[in-house]
């Protein structure tokens, strides 16, 4: 049976929906078609049927690219980290060999007018002597501190900086950087999502990097792979199509879902109401907390206190290449108005036209308009670009919910929301549905599992 044989139209929707005979037989509904849900929708056996409903006219989320007079810009940078075979088997099947590039990471940290490797914690020779001392004297202390087994457990980012890595290192870069990145103060912040994205260097690592020498593919990103065309939407676009042939009917676009009626498991699209067995959502939690009827008010308080931060960054093009040769800059320093830059032209010449370079500048200020001639004066110190005369244009772009804050409600708040949904047959899944830090990968892996859900 096609989804559409089960849809109904309801008359007035504003009203309490009528009750409904709930058939087995109904869809697997799956709201969002970025990667976890077209992951969702590719992965569910094929008795079973499926609806994705997607609000844009396109499919990809945030994995989405934008292209403007030949240069080619992502949600800032997009690089596909896999690591799990079930990805890697998947990724290979959607592209042709060769379709894809593996790319070494380079990437540096600017601080102190100087360019440091990555890892600031690994890579201290550099920096001036006092701070390099400051740096390892705090890092001994760290550790000296670590071996006593009564050590509480770090509260907060900034505690858990300062523990494992000393005050010197959580000073001079983690407090900074994440303040700038997070638009709040660490002391905000708990240290739940950091373990496998932050590496953690041994103590000759440290001496070394302090030395000069050179530390090796530290961290969980030492590569990448990127599509050879330019623009990481060539992963979504690629399940799209895949999905496209398997399911002909199941992709709605511009479909917008406004309303849950949980009890008679129908969700309202347009004046629609759509019938499902199963529903997955990969729509920002709170969203759809604020959009199911008749949720239990513990469920509403606690989705009223989870916070996000937004993201504004620009697209930059230069009519020459970037001087530098990293693919992302961390800058930790608070006098400069931006946390990251990108090339993606040093990743990717197909980015931007020959001879040109295209850029991502992240903001760390989330309210005014951006004063451009310092952006581009801080950009050109750095080596970033030649000069500010080189730019063609900057555009600001934003995305309102970017990362999600681990504050200290979070955890009691999304384990109330994720308990109640599961009586009602609702998975709410994906980096904004389950509402966690996550790459890519995971999300293609959180689909899976959502497909093996439903089911
Ligand atoms: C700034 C930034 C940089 C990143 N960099 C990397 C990186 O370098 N490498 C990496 O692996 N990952 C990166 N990520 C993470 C990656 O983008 C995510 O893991 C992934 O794209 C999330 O996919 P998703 O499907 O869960 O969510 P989304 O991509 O947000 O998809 C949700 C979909 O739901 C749709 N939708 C919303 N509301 C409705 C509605 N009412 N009705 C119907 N549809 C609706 C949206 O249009 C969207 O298509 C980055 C993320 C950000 C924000």
């Amino acid at each position: 049976m096609t989804s559409g044989e089960h849809t109904q139209s309801s008359g007035d929707v504003s009203r309490a929906p009528a009750a409904r005979r709930i058939a087995s037989a109904d869809p697997v509904v799956v709201i969002g078609a970025g990667l976890t849900g077209l992951s969702t929708a590719l992965h569910l056996p094929q008795d079973r049927a499926v609806v994705l409903l997607e609000r844009d006219d396109r499919v990809g989320g945030k994995a989405r690219t934008a292209r403007h007079e030949g240069f080619t810009f992502d949600v800032t940078g997009h690089w596909l980290h896999l690591r799990d075979d079930r990805v890697k088997a998947l990724v290979s099947d959607l592209f042709e060999p060769g379709d894809l590039v593996e790319i070494e990471r380079r990437t540096g940290i600017y601080t102190h007018g100087t360019m440091l490797p990555y890892p600031f914690q690994a890579n201290l020779h550099g920096l001036p002597l006092s701070i390099v001392r400051e740096c390892l004297v705090g890092f001994v202390e760290a550790q000296v501190a670590a071996a006593n087994p009564d050590a509480l457990a770090p509260k907060t980012f900034a505690d858990f900086a300062v523990a494992r890595f000393g005050r010197g290192i959580a000073e001079h870069f983690f407090v900074p950087y994440n303040t700038k990145l997070w638009g709040t103060s660490p002391d905000a912040l708990t240290a739940d999502w950091v373990q496998r994205f932050v590496p953690v260097p041994d103590v000759a690592q440290v001496i070394g990097g302090a030395l000069g020498l050179v530390q090796e593919g530290l961290g969980y990103n030492a590569r990448f792979l990127y599509p050879k065309a330019g623009g990481i939407d060539a992963l979504p676009n690629a399940m799209g199509a895949r999905l496209a042939v398997a399911r002909p009917d199941a992709l709605k676009l511009r479909q917008q879902f406004t309303r849950v009626d949980a009890r008679n498991r129908q969700v309202l699209v347009g004046e629609t109401w759509q019938p499902y067995s199963k529903l997955v959502s990969t729509v920002p939690l709170p969203r759809l907390i604020a959009r199911i009827d008749g949720a239990p008010p513990e469920v509403v308080a606690a989705a009223k206190s989870l916070r996000a931060v937004g993201w504004r960054w620009l697209d930059v093009a230069t009519k020459t290449p970037s001087p530098l040769d990293e693919h992302w800059v961390y800058v930790p320093e608070m006098d400069i108005p931006f946390f990251r830059v990108g090339i993606y032209s040093n990743a990717l010449p197909a980015m931007a036209p020959p001879g040109c370079g295209s850029l991502y500048v992240e903001l760390s200020d989330r309210d005014t308009p951006p004063d451009l001639p310092t952006i581009f004066k801080h950009l050109a110190a750095m080596g970033a670009i030649t000069r500010p005369e080189d730019v063609l244009f900057a555009r600001m772009r934003e995305v309102r919910c970017a990362y999600v804050m681990f504050d200290h409600a979070y955890a009691e708040a999304t384990a109330t929301i994720h308990a109640w949904l599961a009586t009602q047959d609702i998975l709410s899944t994906g980096r904004y549905g389950a509402w966690i830090y996550n790459s890519m990968e995971d999300s293609i892996l959180l689909g899976m599992d959502a497909a093996d859900w439903a089911a």
